[in-house]
Formats: C-alpha cells, sequence, structure tokens
C-alpha cells in the first residue's frame, strides 16, 4: 500500500515527488510513455527562475528527479493501464500489476500535437517547437512560421512579433477556430503575414540539424513550394493524457482534468498537477508550482488521517 502515487515524470510530476518524499510519504512516480514530459523536448530553458545562465530541459528535469530520490522517492518504469477510483485506496494497473494508493497525484501532462511530418521530430529543439513562450527568444530577427488557426496560433504569432523579422501564420482551411478578438488582433498586426488554405509538406534541414526551411503545399491549387524559415512553431493544439480517467474523475469537453479548487479533483484523494489540468499557462515553473501544490494537499489528507 503506498500513501502516494504520482503519475507524470515532467516538471509537476517530479515536483510533487521532492515535497512529498521530504515529508517522508516515500512517493512512488509512474514515469509514463514521455519520460520528463515536455521539458525533454526541449533544449535550453532561460526561464526557470533560478538559473541565470539558462539550463538544458532534460538535464532540469533530471535534476529534479535526482532531488526528490535523495528524499526517497521511488521512480517506476511503465504507465497506467486502468484505474479504478471508485473506492479508496484507489488501484492502478502497471504493466499488467495493479497497485493500491491512499492518494493519487495526476501529473501525466498534455501531448503537443504534432503535424507528423517527415523531420518534424527530428528538428524538435533545434527551429521546431510548440512553445513560443518557451523559444521565441532564440529568434530574434529571424524568419517565424506558426501553423494552426485557433486562438493559440493567434497568441504564438502575436507574441512572436516581438522577436521575429516577420511572421507567417499558415492556416490548412480559410476560415478560423480563433475566437474573433484574437484573430482580429493577429489580423491588425503588421509583421503577421497570413497564409490560407496551405499545409506544410516537410521542414529541412535536418543534415544541418536546424531548421532553415518548409515545403508548403496549396491545398486548392496544389502547388508547392519551398520557402526559408528559421523557426517552426506548431500551435495546432495539445492532448491531455487522460484516457484512462474517462468517467471517472471529471474532464472538460477537450479532455483537460477540472479542478474543484487548489489541486483537487472531484474524487477525495485525487489531485491534479501541471499541463493535464493546464491549457493556459503550459509553463515548467506553473507545473513545479501545481505539484508543489498537490504534494501538500495530500500530505495534509494523509496527516489528517494519521498516516
Ligand atoms: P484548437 O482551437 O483546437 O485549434 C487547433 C487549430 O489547429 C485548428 O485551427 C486546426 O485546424 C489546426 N489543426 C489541427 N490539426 C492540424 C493538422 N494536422 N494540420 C494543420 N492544422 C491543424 O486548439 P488551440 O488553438 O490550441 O486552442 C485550444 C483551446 O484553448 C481553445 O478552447 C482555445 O480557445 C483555448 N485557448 C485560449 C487562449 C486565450 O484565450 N488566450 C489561448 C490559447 C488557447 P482546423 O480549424 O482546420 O480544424
Amino acid at each position: 500500500m503506498h500513501n502516494v502515487v504520482i503519475i507524470g515524470s515532467g516538471c509537476a510530476g517530479n515536483t510533487a515527488a521532492v515535497y512529498t518524499a521530504r515529508a517522508g510519504l516515500q512517493p512512488l512516480v509512474i514515469k509514463g510513455l514521455e519520460i520528463g514530459g515536455q521539458l525533454s523536448l526541449t533544449t535550453e530553458v532561460e526561464n526557470f527562475p533560478g538559473f541565470p545562465e539558462g539550463i538544458n530541459g532534460p538535464d532540469l528535469v533530471e535534476n529534479i528527479k535526482r532531488q526528490a530520490e535523495r528524499f526517497g522517492a521511488i521512480y517506476l518504469d511503465g504507465e497506467v493501464a486502468e484505474a479504478d477510483l471508485s473506492n479508496r485506496p484507489f488501484r492502478l494497473k502497471i504493466e499488467n500489476e495493479w497497485l493500491e494508493t491512499r492518494t493519487l497525484i495526476v501529473a501525466s501532462g498534455a501531448k503537443a500535437r504534432w503535424l507528423n511530418l517527415p523531420n518534424e521530430q527530428k528538428l524538435i529543439g533545434h527551429g521546431v517547437s510548440s512553445c513560443a513562450t518557451c523559444d521565441g527568444f532564440f529568434y530574434r530577427d529571424k524568419q517565424i512560421m506558426v501553423i494552426g488557426g485557433g486562438d493559440s496560433a493567434m497568441e504564438e504569432a502575436n507574441f512572436l512579433t516581438r522577436f521575429g523579422r516577420n511572421v507567417a501564420l499558415v492556416h490548412r482551411r480559410d476560415t478560423f477556430r480563433a475566437s474573433k478578438i484574437m484573430l482580429d488582433r493577429a489580423k491588425a498586426n503588421p509583421k503577421i503575414e497570413f497564409i490560407m488554405n496551405t499545409a506544410v509538406e516537410d521542414v529541412f534541414d535536418c543534415e544541418k540539424n536546424i531548421v532553415t526551411g518548409v515545403r508548403l503545399k496549396n491545398l486548392i491549387t496544389g502547388e508547392t513550394q519551398d520557402r526559408d524559415v528559421d523557426g517552426l512553431f506548431v500551435a495546432i493544439g495539445h492532448i491531455p493524457n487522460t484516457q484512462v480517467f474517462k468517467g471517472q474523475l471529471n474532464l472538460d469537453p477537450d479532455g483537460y482534468l477540472l479542478s474543484t479548487g487548489g489541486a483537487r479533483t472531484n474524487i477525495h484523494g485525487v489531485f491534479h498537477a501541471g499541463d493535464v489540468q493546464d491549457r493556459i499557462y503550459r509553463q515548467a515553473i506553473t507545473a513545479a508550482g501545481a505539484g508543489c501544490m498537490a504534494a501538500i494537499e495530500a500530505e495534509r489528507l494523509l496527516e489528517a488521517e494519521g498516516h
């Protein structure tokens, strides 16, 4: 019987592990499929407080893990295949074995949706990004392209005009999912060029290990053209990792966990942390803060129950 099981080993899960481990609760962290979460896909992180020279994303998340292990956190490979939250202790199935826990912290994150271009995954962190706040700074005076037609794409395109020489916004249709206010703001920004009815076919240049351009296809005429680009920001949505909790934890229509205040979910003893509940901020530091909140809630509940 575990006191605390934490699902996810990104910034949120690892921070929850530091706090619960330091409280002597010996948390078990289920690493999940994307070990280290979104930070493991980034290179330089310059906005995490405490690192004046910046820190490599995978190093940051590994450091938090080592910090948690120093206080007794245990990390387990694998992902949760099934969850039974109908009664406490909660039951989780991992690699064909069921385990039991008094409290659960869900820090399973949200996957960025990608375009699935032949070279896209190889160039993540080398010009391909899913986070303008994280990476925009590296594109000062560069040519930037943003993909998508929702609020995220509009917001990222606007934000990126602070840095880039120009920002091309590429969308596969000629109507938008974005709210009127966000679209109007982007349209009024003279640094944003709209390229409609267009898909990205691929991104170059894997041999140089850096983005130098893209191939675009006009979906009406079928014409293709190559275009120089230094940064490709994919803003086509996220998929929260909550499938195993459907029907048990309250989710919004897109699958994000719904909070009932603080780090609490609709089930007593189950807490949320990080991007699995946060569709707005999605930063390493906000995920870490949320991990801390969830840990404190779990710790207080267990203490009140005499564990
Ligand atoms: P979204 O609203 O689902 O929009 C995703 C966009 O990406 C759509 O325009 C979609 O095109 C496009 N897309 C999806 N798959 C694609 C593919 N394979 N290739 C090319 N394009 C693709 O996602 P979001 O913009 O991330 O927003 C998610 C939610 O967060 C929304 O509720 C949004 O309002 C909210 N949000 C709010 C703010 C804010 O208010 N400040 C900021 C960001 C997000 P189609 O339109 O053709 O399907």
